[in-house]
């Protein structure tokens, strides 16, 4: 298994290694108060991260795969 992001090897069943892990539940977890306070979709936010000159760099990189995912397959709604 490989990062989704950067390539790095991860363990079995992993998506993202431990830095990209770690932003990736940044995101997803500010995602929810983004949402609730100002109704926010998936892409725009993810779109706001990218753009913001203050997100890390392992989360705009983790917003820019997440972007990309979606725009092929859509967001899994399971
Ligand atoms: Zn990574």
């Amino acid at each position: 298994m490989k990062c989704k992001v950067c390539d790095k090897r991860v363990k079995e069943g992993k998506a993202y290694c431990e830095h990209h892990a770690k932003a990736y539940e940044n995101v997803v977890d500010k995602y929810d108060s983004w949402n609730k306070a100002l109704g926010v979709t998936w892409k725009v936010y993810l779109d706001e991260i990218i753009k913001n000159p203050l997100t890390g760099s392992w989360a705009k990189e983790v917003a820019q795969q997440l972007l990309e995912e979606n725009s092929i397959s859509g967001i899994n709604s399971n």
